[in-house]
């Protein structure tokens, strides 16, 4: 890959790295598109289902926080 010219390198393959491979492989032009993942498979730490809480929110639940510190 090192001799590769990519017009976008998004580096991680967690649900933003994938989310953001599908916006730009979908809703561009751009032809040379790379995604670097370090492990052997995508969503293998955080966005592994079985690595967090399984439930969809934007962070505004986090209770335990001040309003200053959200
Ligand atoms: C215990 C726990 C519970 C959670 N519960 C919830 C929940 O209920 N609801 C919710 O919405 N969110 C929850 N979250 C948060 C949510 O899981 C994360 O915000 C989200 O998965 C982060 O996604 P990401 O793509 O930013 O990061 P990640 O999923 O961490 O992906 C980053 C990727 O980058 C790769 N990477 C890192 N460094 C390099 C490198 N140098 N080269 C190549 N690749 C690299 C990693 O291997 C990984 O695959 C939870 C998190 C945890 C830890």
């Amino acid at each position: 890959m090192s001799n590769q010219i990519y017009d976008v390198v998004i580096i991680g393959g967690g649900v933003a790295g994938t989310a953001l491979l599908y916006s730009l492989a979908t809703f561009t032009d751009l032809k040379r598109i790379a995604l670097l993942e370090k492990y052997p498979s995508i969503a293998a730490v955080n966005s592994k289902a079985t690595n967090n809480s399984q439930t969809i929110h934007c962070g505004d639940i986090e209770t335990n926080y001040t309003l200053e510190k959200r």
